[in-house]
This record gives structure tokens, sequence and C-alpha cells, in this order.
């Protein structure tokens, strides 16, 4: 009963320079309420593991499955939906939209679902209060500072209740006290909103304060350590 799992996971990539084994055999379950970070040294494939876990690429072999539901076997709309509705992204580098309003960034994944729009911009607002910058819901992403920012891609992430909120370097452009602020929302989220958070850092002080720690080398896990 995962919320994710990873099964004999395995991604090859041609290049004109030859065969690039990006993933080779990877097999992980994760659970509700679960922080794990992903570690390992540049090429050891997490870019790879998060963009499979993410449905925005499709695996050599394999199988990931959300809830139960197998979705690197599904066709692209079906792939698309699961992204929208199962999977809350939050990237290095924010990925606001510059010419929106924060309130409108945060709203912006729950469009697509119809919901009506007067709950979804009340929901959108409740988010932005939980980040603490429910003052910030009319400015441009551009006013914000960068942890601010990085608040608004959180709240963002949340605004169709996945289960899974998955963190590409989320504080790798913030200083580290403020990298530490958005590290502990996070956390604070994890778990009392009992979400899997998944997060790719090469910061070896937070992957200590997480949950679980998987080291990845040369596509394969070399080891899991429980904090
Ligand atoms: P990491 O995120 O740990 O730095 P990546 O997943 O980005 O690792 O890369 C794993 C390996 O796969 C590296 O050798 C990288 O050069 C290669 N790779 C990643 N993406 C591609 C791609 N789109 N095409 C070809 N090779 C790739
Ligand atoms: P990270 O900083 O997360 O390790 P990378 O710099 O490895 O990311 O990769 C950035 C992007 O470039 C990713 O989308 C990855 O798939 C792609 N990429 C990485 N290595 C290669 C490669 N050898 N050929 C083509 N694309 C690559």
């Amino acid at each position: 009963n995962a919320t994710l799992q990873i099964r004999d996971l395995a991604k090859v990539y041609q290049t004109a320079a030859g065969t690039v084994n990006a993933l080779r055999g990877i097999n992980l379950d994760f659970q509700r309420g679960e922080m794990v970070a992903i570690v390992g040294p540049s090429g050891s494939g997490k870019s790879t593991l998060l963009n499979l876990i993410g449905v925005l690429d499709r695996p050599s072999s394999g199988e990931v499955s959300i809830e139960g539901i197998p979705v690197s076997s599904l066709n692209d709309s079906e792939q698309a939906l699961v992204r929208n509705q199962l999977i809350g992204f939050v990237f290095q580098s924010y990925n606001l939209i510059h010419r929106s309003t924060v309130i409108n960034n945060v709203a912006l994944p729950g469009m697509i679902s119809h919901r009506n729009r007067r709950q979804l911009l009340d929901r959108a607002r409740k988010l932005l209060s939980i980040m603490g910058i429910a003052d910030k819901s009319h400015c441009r992403p551009s006013q914000l500072s960068g942890g601010q920012q990085q608040r608004v891609a959180i709240a963002r992430s949340l605004i169709n209740d996945p289960p899974i909120i998955l963190a590409d370097e989320p504080t790798g452009n913030l200083d580290s006290s403020t990298g530490q602020e958005v590290f502990d929302l996070l956390c604070t989220l994890t778990r009392q909103l009992n979400r899997t958070v998944i997060m790719v850092t090469h910061n070896l002080e937070l992957s200590q304060l997480v949950d679980r720690a998987v080291y990845l080398r040369d596509g394969m896990v070399e080891r899991e350590i429980r904090n």
C-alpha cells in the first residue's frame, strides 16, 4: 500500500557518443507522510529518476506505480492527467509565470480540472496564507524574494491536493537560512497533510534531516539511510 512503487526501473539514453545507462534496476517504495531525499554525485541519475516519477519521461523498462496506478504504461493524455492530479512540482528556479499575479500562479494547475473558479481562488488564498504570504496574493512574482517565490511554488504544487510532491533542488537558489525555512515548510506539509515529498538535493545537511536518504551511484541505489 505504498503511495509510490518503483519496480526494476531502467532508463537508457541513446546519444551520438553511444549508449548511456542512466538508471539500472531501481526498486523503491515511498509511503504517505514520508520525506525522502535523493542524493548522489552529478550524473548518478537523480534527474532521470525524478523525471520518471513525475511522468515527464518514459522508462526503457520497469514500472512506476502511483496509488496503485501503473503510470508508465498510460497513454500521453492519461499521463498528463496524472501529472496534474497526482503530482506537485517544485523546481530550483521556481518556474513561476511572471506576467501573472501570485494567486493566479497558485491557481493555474487547478484550472484544468474544471473546478469552480471562486472555490479555486479561495483554496489558493488559503494555501498562500499557510505559506505566510497571503499579503502577496496580488503581487507579481518578481516583486517577491527568492524564498517567497519558492513559497508560491509550494502553494501551487498543493492546489490539486496531490499525494506526491517532487522537489528538484528546492533550496538550490536560496541562502542557507532561507533554504532552511523552505525545507521546514516542506517538512511540515509532509507531516500535517500526510504527503510524500521526494526531494533531489546536493545539500548534505538537509539530507540528514529527512526521514530517508536514497543514495544513487551510476544509476543504481547504492544505499538507503533512515534517519
Ligand atoms: P544527475 O541528475 O544525478 O546529475 P542525470 O539523471 O541528469 O543525473 O544523468 C544520468 C546520466 O544520464 C548522465 O550520464 C547524463 O549525462 C545522462 N543523461 C541524462 N539525461 C540525458 C538525455 N536527455 N540524453 C542523453 N543522456 C542523458
Ligand atoms: P542536474 O543539475 O539536475 O543534475 P543536469 O544538468 O544533469 O541536471 O541536466 C539538465 C537537463 O539536461 C535534464 O533535463 C537532463 O535530462 C538533460 N541532460 C543531462 N545530460 C544530458 C546529456 N548528456 N545529453 C542530453 N541531455 C542531457
